[in-house]
């Protein structure tokens, strides 16, 4: 007999997982969104909106992978780990309950203004899409505030596609991409540089009300080490504040970030066929099971959790690795955890997207 997983929230691993295990289980794919609206590489998103959209914002019905899956448009309020029940609130107004086998929980983070667990129509997510790229369009200056990947992959891209703007980055210690080796943001600053971007460290900024703001308005930003106020037409904060996506969760499976504990098989301890996966699965410290292709390991567990078969572990790399500026004309320089890097040609990316990892992408009609 078939069994039945439900995978709650279909972005970057959920949509992967629920790919991977169409073949051999009953699967229903619950989303707030109508298609894979990926975190992936806003600085693309907001300068090449068009450009970002082929591989990153893809209506569900255009992923031949996701043809066997079920799909519920909505978000999940609730579960009910005894019954094995979800109950959905559907983006019609219904609320209903599905019954699984085995759980997976990817519904990722909330971070800035680009992840949001909202639900959203198709309209709605292109024009929020939009708004922002034009938003950027018509400011003559943009500070960029935060050091991590988001920042720096913006903070590039913004440069590069308007090269008559004033783009500083801002980040509070002596170095940005500190998840990352410390090569890469040797090898990544001389990029902003030779773009140029002005690169401010040593500036933590002030958060008004300790949270960062998830608008690209203009504003003027207060540091909290000394330095002059600056004014920008743009302000993009991409301050890492990332909030797990776990308010329907019973706290007991969280960690005291709110992440859902789970160990190096996936499995939830103590909650038979329960998963989690990618941002919102405290798998490792950076949180890294969505890069590290998990959604593989995950397919083969969640499998050898319903016919039982021998569990696999998910090894974590102590550095964050993988692309920082994303696609350019030059190709994807990708990172490896030791800090080198390699190039991969920007024709080749597409296909490798949409055919390999995605297994299949219709054009859009
Ligand atoms: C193939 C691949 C390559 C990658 N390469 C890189 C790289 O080179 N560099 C890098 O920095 N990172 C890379 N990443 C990682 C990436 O930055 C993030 O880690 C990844 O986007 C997180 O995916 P996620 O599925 O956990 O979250 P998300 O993609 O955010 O998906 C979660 C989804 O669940 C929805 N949701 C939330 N709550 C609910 C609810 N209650 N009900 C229903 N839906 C809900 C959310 O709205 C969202 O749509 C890569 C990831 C993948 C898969």
């Amino acid at each position: 007999m078939r069994r039945r997983v439900v995978v709650v929230g279909l972005g970057d691993t959920g949509m992967l997982t629920a790919i991977g295990l169409a073949r051999h289980a009953d699967v229903l794919g619950v989303s707030v969104k109508p298609g894979l609206l990926s975190g992936q590489e806003l600085g693309m998103r907001l300068t090449r909106p068009d450009e970002w959209a082929r591989n990153y914002w893809i209506e569900f019905g255009r992923l031949r992978g996701l043809d066997r899956v079920q799909r519920a448009h909505g978000e999940v309020i609730g579960v009910d780990l005894a019954a094995r029940t979800v109950t959905i609130h559907t983006a019609d107004g219904l609320t209903r309950t599905e019954p699984f086998d085995a759980l997976v929980i990817a519904t990722g983070v909330t971070n800035g203004f680009w992840r949001r667990p909202t639900v959203q129509s198709a309209g709605e997510i292109d024009t929020a899409i939009a708004a922002a790229h034009a938003r950027l369009a018509d400011a003559a200056s943009v500070a960029v505030i935060g050091g991590g990947a988001a920042a720096v992959n913006s903070a590039g891209n913004i440069a590069r596609r308007w090269p008559d703007k004033r783009v500083d980055l801002y980040f509070p210690r002596d170095q940005a991409l500190r998840s990352h080796h410390p090569r890469v943001w040797r090898t990544v600053s001389r990029r902003l540089e030779s773009l140029g971007v002005a690169i401010h460290s040593g500036h933590r900024a002030e958060l008004p009300h300790g949270v960062a703001p998830d608008l690209l308005d203009a504003g003027t930003v207060h540091w909290a080490t000394g330095q002059p106020d600056i004014h920008a037409d743009a302000v993009l904060w991409a301050v890492g504040q990332a909030r797990p996506n776990t308010d329907w969760l019973p706290t007991e499976l969280l960690d005291d970030g709110g992440f859902v504990r789970v160990g190096p098989d996936f499995r939830v301890p103590g909650q038979p066929g329960v998963f989690a996966i990618g941002d919102v699965a405290a798998t490792d410290p950076l949180r890294s099971s969505a890069r590290n292709r998990g959604d593989k390991l995950l397919v083969r567990n969640v499998r050898a959790e319903l016919t039982g078969g021998r569990m696999r572990q998910f090894r974590p790399r102590p550095h964050r690795w993988g692309s920082v500026l994303g696609p350019q004309p030059d190709g994807l320089q990708v990172f490896m955890p030791t800090g080198h890097s390699f190039r991969m040609p920007a024709w080749s990316l597409t296909p490798i997207i949409q055919r390999t990892i995605y297994r299949g992408v219709r054009p859009p009609r």
